[in-house]
């Protein structure tokens, strides 16, 4: 009798974690770590110059990106090889039909929209997002307005940053959103490397390219220094079309040169090494973006590329929330601190994780790995310097001990 009152409730208690667990993953809605979604468009860039050459020799940064991330071996425009389409389909993730019109807005030249909605207004309208969440810098043009489905449109557009006139300009623009405004989906437009292909001086080309790999770069470094994005960002890297395998100075036509591009991505649900041998087209990218953030892109005609992603990345952020998570900050002391801080923090398993101080500015100021210590209860030291043991001043610093789906921060004061 007693046993089997025993069992029943055992039954019922697993039942009700069951319900419980699965009301906390529809809670959730996405079963991903990622909820920024950062992506770069270069401009014409052709494979044979980018991730197509296997030295990487004019994209060094991209090349490790890649390494450390996921590269689709074949992915293609699949579309028109020119600009005016080929990036209104990543925003569509389907090749839409554009209307030219003359804009007042710009002193009356011609302007286009989207029949299709585009990834931007599938994001602000599903998640009431507002335009500073979802920012488009590029360099000064008139920009393109916004699609003419009635179920979006203008309501949706994103917040455009278009200045200056060059790649690092933009770049510049970027990491300044970055810093005022974080915004959870950002697209990056560099169009030199298509202008200065057009121009015929093949070395300018070159340096052109060089300069957007090193953006690329300087662009992930910054989000990994940022606590709104580190840890929890997704970069995507491709480009529109490719250039003529027999004229680097034009494209546009069906050419392998034209129609091979790359996709790189990296982030916290990308498979770390992946070269997928699964072939991918330019209205793929949208659906993926969506799957990442939480969004769906019902007019799209590519898919997710569920292949890229981390098949445990989701499931394990799920059941942390059912479990003790596997490391905790305990306690910091003494508060305020002088001369030494004891950082108390626990780790329940030996994964990846490191410890890092970073100012009210959101600068990281100094970090350490502490993976290696494994399991338990430790303490770590900081003296209060910086990564190059120059003295620090007073104020307030955030101590942040993190692993690559969970983060947990306390607040200092050093007092001098
Ligand atoms: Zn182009
Ligand atoms: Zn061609």
């Amino acid at each position: 009798m007693i046993k089997n009152y025993t069992r029943s409730r055992s039954n019922s208690f697993t039942i009700l974690s069951t319900i419980l667990f699965l009301a906390l993953l529809a809670a959730s809605g996405k079963a991903y770590v990622t909820d920024h979604v950062v992506l770069v468009i270069i401009d014409g860039l052709r494979y044979s110059e980018g991730l197509g050459d296997p030295t990487f020799e004019h994209v060094p940064r991209m090349g490790a990106l890649a390494t450390e991330g996921a590269l689709i071996n074949d992915f293609q425009n699949d579309g028109d090889t020119y600009t005016s389409r080929a990036i209104p389909a990543i925003w569509c993730g389907a090749w839409t039909d554009i209307n030219t019109f003359s804009d007042p807005d710009c002193n009356g030249s011609s302007n286009n929209t989207t029949e299709l909605p585009t990834f931007f207004e599938y994001y602000r309208k599903q998640l009431s997002r507002p335009a500073e969440d979802c920012v488009y810098t590029l360099k000064a043009l008139c920009p393109w307005k916004a699609s003419l489905d009635p179920d979006y449109g203008t309501d949706f557009w994103p917040l455009y940053h278009s200045v200056g006139s060059t790649d690092i300009d933009v770049g510049h623009e970027t990491e300044q959103v970055i810093s005022d405004l974080a915004p959870h989906f950002l697209l990056m437009y560099l169009a030199d490397v298509d202008s200065k292909g057009h121009s015929g001086d093949w070395d300018d080309y070159l340096v052109a390219i060089s300069t957007a790999d090193s953006l690329v770069g300087a662009l992930w470094d910054v989000l990994q220094a940022d606590t709104a994005y580190a840890g929890k960002t997704t970069l995507l890297v491709t480009n529109d079309h490719g250039r003529h395998d027999y004229d680097f100075t034009g494209h546009g036509d069906g050419c392998a040169g034209c129609r091979q591009i790359q996709l790189l991505a990296i982030g916290p649900d990308i498979q770390s090494g992946l070269a997928s041998d699964i072939p991918r087209t330019i209205p793929d990218i949208a659906p993926t973006i969506g799957e990442l953030l939480g969004f769906t892109t019902e007019d799209a005609t590519g898919t997710a590329m569920l292949e890229l992603l981390d098949p445990t990345a989701g499931i394990e952020r799920n059941v942390e929330v059912m479990t003790p998570s596997s490391i905790s900050l305990k306690r910091l002391f003494p508060t305020p601190f002088n001369s030494e801080l004891s950082i108390e923090y626990e780790m329940l398993d030996s994964h990846l994780a490191s410890i890092s101080i970073f100012n009210l500015q959101g600068k990281q100021v100094w970090t350490r790995n502490v993976s290696s210590r494994g399991e338990g209860m430790h303490t770590l030291k900081w003296d209060g310097r910086d990564q190059s043991q120059n003295g620090l001043p007073s104020g307030i610093f955030i101590v942040q001990l993190s692993n690559q789906r969970l983060s947990q921060s306390q607040k200092v004061l050093l007092l001098k």
